[in-house]
């Protein structure tokens, strides 16, 4: 250190406290970076390096921001996934000896930005925490600074099951104990940036300072770790108390329908796989939310589907009465529109960040909640009364803040004009100096202009000299000498100041700088005021949210023709015309074909699916995994009928969205998922697997498919669906009682081939693929090659084992001849030339979707 310049020394000694993040060091009207982070940062935000003097030969790298546009940068950074600790002069630096103290005011990491820019408004951004005290178990928290959310739960020690809890909430930001977040490091995968950070908990007596005992004595031992990681955390960042965060949510994982990552992802529950957009998602299809509050809290919903039969049941009854009360949803609907995002307002008055504009969207979306209880009142829902009865309206703050702040306030609060006349006497008099004094100087202007003849001059103020007299450099003869005193000279005009003006710019400029504190310090009583009153706010806002979900998913439920479920603790999943929600809603004219599900204890809770490929399979099998999830968060669902037992877990394993970012072949993704459905799946599960075996070598893959049947068949005894191309795996059939063949209907029609769609007993017996390849335009010359081959390998087959054969494929005509006729469905983006022809062979059977 000896050698550098008092300065650079004070910046070297914060940098020490901060040395994972960009030091943003204040000097005056910029945040300076020095050494590395100025290397760094210049690079990452594209600004100019250069260098200071800092007392050694050489000179110190730097770069800076004004501080006026900082947020901007900052939040590019946070973004990226770096830290930025905010260091702030801390006196003033006129009554300053030496260097002015500084202190990091604030670390802003990206899982604590609280700055709306870095904010979604529709999702929540959690920082999660990770913490054991044995090996018997982890506990683990996740709280949203910006809302004020935190729940706490605790796991099993395996850390496949922490990664999947810690999916749920998406973090953006990990932090605790040093030996969980190695093992995280090394075997999760995310699917966004996480930035992991080791630390130890927070002492008790803090922790004891940010929440009440009876939060805290509810939690067990990990959950307790868990918690008090954050806190330390959410404390060394913030350096502010965060009165917002005070309601622990401690939940049992249990509580909930498991779904592993790979599985939320494969089913689209909130983005799509292809582009990772929400829109083609359930969320995307269900989300008919007014306010961000009830959007985000839908997103929750959809991640946790309810594992209690009773709160189900309770959700339909709302959304019930909403689907059929059209009135009440539309107006719920508008009067919602109105209400600003109540918890994150809450949030920005807490951490002490909230402005005048602020305070009037709190205000406003007050001011909708009588009428919003009204309408929840008398919508016919018991749930929706419960929800509003005695709900504490806090008339009183919109009161309050009504009176204090004007209507149109600024976006500043360090510049005045933010508080209402009438509130404060002195204010009002300060303010009525200002007025009069500024009448004094037009008056003085009226006055001079006539006494002098001169009737351009004018009364101008600037920051440096304050108000004066400008005459113009050709009005300057006219000027009697000596009456007024020289200031300033511009190119074409004089400025001149007298000992009047002089006297009442002092009245004038004293008035407005005690205005501008004064309104300042006012309006912080407001906001401390308030802070105190948050508990109040959240609570209307958890109802507001809860009750925009409801008219949400009775919006969706009522538009696409969905019915309330039959929720049962039994064994059996029956759906009666069952559709997949999303891939209806985007087909756009063309009918989706309905579906019957029929999973039953005593005969049939496999199906063995077989049939070509783009018959339907997957759409099938992810559409009845959908319906579960749909009617265990409480939505209705999308079939004629549908009597769903409460599932437990879903098992995916679905082809397509393969995992490649781990490096792992597509075989090995299988064989683990595969294995983890072994390990854990209860006869209460649905097990979805679509392609079982494939990826090695068509003997190996089919016994590993029969093994796997078998072992789900005999041990599990879940319900499970199972698509392969493996029609040998037909003969199954005959020896587990459980499982029963299935296929995709297809209308053969000379040498064209028609998907129905349709889901028949029975195997198939071909599986197109040489059909689809020529759809697809290969090369003539390579599909008649391909169908010599095909014709020649099955020969081959057939003098092996005759037998085999015959008993594997079941003949598809029958089955198609049993089953009713179906709607032609024309392919997209592929050329169906058959159609036309095959068309005049089906008859649509059911109205088009909506
Ligand atoms: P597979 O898994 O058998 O290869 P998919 O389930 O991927 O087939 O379906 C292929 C395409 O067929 C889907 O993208 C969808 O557009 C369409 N499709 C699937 N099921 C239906 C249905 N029941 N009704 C109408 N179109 C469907």
């Amino acid at each position: 250190m000896a050698g550098y310049t008092p300065m650079i020394q004070q910046y070297l000694a914060i940098k020490e406290q901060a040395k994972d993040a960009f030091l943003f060091f204040r000097l005056g009207d910029f945040y300076e970076m020095f050494f590395d982070d100025a290397i760094n940062a210049s690079r990452e935000l594209e600004i100019t390096l250069t260098g200071r003097e800092g007392g050694v030969s050489e000179k110190i790298p730097m770069c800076g921001v004004p501080y006026h546009s900082a947020e901007n940068y900052i939040a590019r950074l946070v973004e990226k996934g770096f830290k930025v600790a905010v260091c702030e002069q801390v006196e003033d630096p006129s009554a300053a000896k030496g260097v002015v103290r500084r202190e990091i005011v604030r670390v802003i990491t990206p899982g604590t930005v609280m700055e709306s820019k870095s904010l979604a408004d529709k999702s929540n951004n959690f920082i999660v925490s990770v913490g054991s005290v044995s090996t018997a178990a982890i506990g683990m928290a996740a709280c949203d600074l910006s809302t004020g959310e935190l729940y706490a739960t605790s796991l099993a020690f395996n850390i496949d099951t922490l990664i999947d809890e810690i999916n749920v909430y998406q973090p953006a930001e990990i932090v605790g104990d040093e030996s969980l977040l190695a093992q995280l490091k090394e075997q999760a995968v995310w699917n966004r940036p996480v930035l992991l950070t080791s630390r130890v908990p927070i002492d008790e007596d803090k922790l004891r300072q940010q929440f009440e005992d009876e939060q805290l004595e509810g939690l067990n031992e990990s959950r307790y770790r868990a918690v008090s990681l954050l806190t330390g955390y959410l404390e060394e960042t913030q350096k502010r108390s965060l009165g917002h965060v005070r309601t622990i949510r401690a939940y049992e994982p249990n509580q909930y329908m498991i779904l592993d990552h790979y599985t939320r992802r494969n089913l689209e529950l909130t983005e799509t796989v292809r582009d990772r957009s929400k829109k083609g998602s359930l969320l995307w299809l269900l989300d008919r939310t007014q306010t961000s509050m009830g959007a985000r809290l839908l997103r929750r919903w959809i991640d946790k589907p309810l594992l209690n039969r009773s709160k189900i049941e309770e959700r339909y009854e709302a959304v019930d009465a909403l689907y059929r009360n059209l009135i009440a949803r539309d107006d719920i609907r508008s009067e919602l529109n109105h209400v600003y995002d109540l918890e994150r307002l809450v949030g920005r008055v807490a951490f002490g960040s909230a402005n005048g504009r602020d305070m009037n969207a709190l205000k406003s979306s007050i001011r909708r909640t009588p009428q919003l209880v009204e309408l929840a009142r008398q919508a016919g829902s018991e749930r929706l009364r419960q929800l509003v009865d005695g709900l504490d309206d806090c008339s009183d703050l919109a009161d309050l803040i009504e009176t204090v702040i004007v209507d149109e306030p600024p976006v500043s609060i360090r510049e005045g004009g933010l508080i209402r006349a009438g509130y404060d006497d002195y204010l009002d008099q300060l303010r009525e100096a200002s007025t009069n004094g500024k009448k004094w100087l037009a008056e003085l202007e009226r006055r001079e202009r006539e006494a002098t003849g001169i009737k351009t001059i004018k009364i101008g103020f600037n920051k440096v000299f304050g108000y004066y007299l400008e005459v113009s450099k050709g009005a300057l003869g006219m000027l009697p000498e000596g009456r007024y005193e020289r200031k300033q000279t511009l190119a074409n005009a004089e400025r001149f100041v007298t000992p009047e003006l002089k006297e009442k710019e002092r009245l004038i400029l004293e008035a407005e700088d005690k205005m501008v504190d004064l309104e300042h310090a006012r309006f912080i009583e407001l906001r401390d005021h308030l802070a105190l009153q948050l508990h109040r706010l959240q609570r209307l806002a958890e109802v507001v949210a809860e009750l925009d979900v409801y008219q949400s998913l009775a919006t969706v439920s009522a538009e696409r023709r969905f019915v309330r479920p039959v929720i049962t603790d039994q064994y059996n999943l029956v759906i009666e015309e069952g559709r997949h929600p999303v891939v209806e809603a985007v087909m756009d004219g063309v009918p989706f074909i309905n579906n019957a599900t029929s999973l039953r204890q005593e005969d049939q809770s496999m199906l063995l699916i077989t049939g070509p490929n783009m018959a339907g399979k997957s759409t099938y099998m992810r559409q009845v995994a959908l319906i579960c999830i749909m009617a265990q968060i409480g939505c209705f669902v999308p079939a004629k009928m549908a009597e769903i037992p409460m599932i437990d877990r879903i098992f995916t394993r679905i082809g397509a969205a393969d995992d490649l970012i781990g490096g792992q072949s597509t075989f090995m993704v299988e064989m683990k998922d595969i294995q983890l459905m072994t390990e854990k799946a209860t006869a209460s599960s649905l097990v979805i697997i679509d392609e079982l075996g494939r990826g090695t070598s068509t003997s190996e893959g089919m016994s590993i498919a029969q093994a796997v049947i078998e072992f789900v068949h005999h041990h599990i005894g879940c319900k499970a669906l199972v698509s392969t191309h493996f029609h040998e795996l037909s003969h199954l059939e005959a020896s587990l009682p459980k499982l029963a063949n299935a296929c995709m209907a297809v209308q053969e029609s000379g040498d064209h081939v028609t998907f129905l769609r349709k889901l028949i007993p029975g195997a198939a017996s071909t599986s197109y693929g040489i059909y689809c390849a020529r759809l697809a335009g290969l090369p003539n010359s390579i599909i008649d090659r391909a169908y010599v081959l095909l014709e020649h390998l099955e020969e081959e087959a057939s003098e092996k084992s005759p037998a085999d054969a015959a008993s594997a494929t079941a003949s598809l005509a029958a089955g198609a001849s049993s089953a009713p006729s179906y709607a032609v469905v024309p392919e997209s983006g592929m050329a169906f030339k058959e159609t036309a022809a095959a068309v005049q062979l089906s008859i649509f059977d059911e109205p088009p979707a909506p």
